[in-house]
């Protein structure tokens, strides 16, 4: 019977220790080995109470395991679901960034486009100088900001002398190709910040921020020298693109239309003048 007991007892220890369900199992019945060999070889009748307080052992053990390997499969599970929530959020991050990059990239994309729309729309296709609308735009804005700031705000307007006897003589692809040589001669002049505008056929429009009077002048005179030395050649024959220059500064609290109106008569001054000309707005 003591060896029952000290049997049982390490049966237990060990189903305690460990959850199989076979362990168990062995434990269990293995133990009734030295229980029958007691009966066997002592013949002695109190195997009952033996076998009453096996029976008891094993019940106890049983249940206990079971409890135990529900306990562990149930942690088990939650950790499978835990770990295949963890896969899933992982694959929804990749999936995130994915898409992320693609917006970007898209993002990117609008941008480049829009510029290059923006740029279409203000650009004259012919001269590649800005269009009418876009620096009419501009002298508003710098017009509010010289108000703001109190920076001095220029413009130069410049028309191109007898350029319909250009396009009688050579045709109109040879008074096009001038136009061109023009707004790149012009444009070679200027520095950053300064607006060169097609207004009109042959007339343009140069926006000058930060500055005078006196500095526009300089530049009308620049202007006017360069473009009397421009030439494009037709054939045998050297074309010479002459123009007339007129300059306005804006005054203090002046309305563009008043400020346009100035600049528009000196150039007509600068035309009357015999052209290839400049004059300064009153
Ligand atoms: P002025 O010295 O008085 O300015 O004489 P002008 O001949 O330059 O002036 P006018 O306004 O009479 O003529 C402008 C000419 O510019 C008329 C047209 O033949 C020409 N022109 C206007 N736009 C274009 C264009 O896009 N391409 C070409 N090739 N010619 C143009
Ligand atoms: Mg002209
Ligand atoms: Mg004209």
């Amino acid at each position: 019977a003591d060896l029952c007991v000290l049997v049982g007892v390490s049966g237990i220890t060990m189903v305690v220790l460990s959850p199989l369900r076979w362990s168990n199992t062995l434990f269990s019945w293995g133990m009734l080995l030295p229980v029958l060999m007691h009966i066997v070889v002592t013949r002695n009748p109190i195997g009952l109470e033996i076998g009453a307080g096996w029976l008891v052992m094993v019940a106890v053990q049983t249940g206990y395991a079971r409890q135990l390997r529900s306990e562990l499969a149930r942690q088990l599970d939650a950790s499978e679901r835990n770990a295949a929530l963890a896969g899933l959020l992982s694959q929804a991050g990749d999936d995130l960034q994915a898409v992320n990059a693609q917006v970007a990239a898209k993002n990117t994309e609008l941008e480049l486009a829009m510029e290059k729309l923006n740029r279409l729309v203000t650009t004259d296709q012919l001269t590649g100088a800005y269009t009418r609308r876009y620096v009419f735009e501009q002298m508003e804005r710098k017009a509010a900001a010289k108000a703001r700031h109190g920076t001095p705000l220029s413009v130069i307007m410049l028309d191109l002398d007898h350029f319909k006897s250009v396009n009688d003589r050579y045709g109109h692809p040879v008074g096009d190709r001038a136009l061109q040589a023009v707004a790149r001669a012009v444009t070679g002049q200027l520095r950053e910040g300064d607006i060169l505008a097609r207004i009109g056929g042959e007339e343009f429009l140069v926006l000058l921020p930060m500055t005078d009077q006196t500095a526009a002048m300089q530049l009308a005179e620049r202007l006017r020298q360069t473009l009397a030395a421009t030439t494009i050649t037709e054939g045998d024959e050297t074309i010479a693109l002459p123009a007339s220059f007129g300059v306005a500064e804006l005054q203090d609290g002046e309305e563009l239309g008043a400020w346009y109106h100035r600049l528009d008569a000196t150039l007509y001054k600068a035309k009357s003048q015999g052209r290839n000309a400049l004059v300064a707005a009153a």
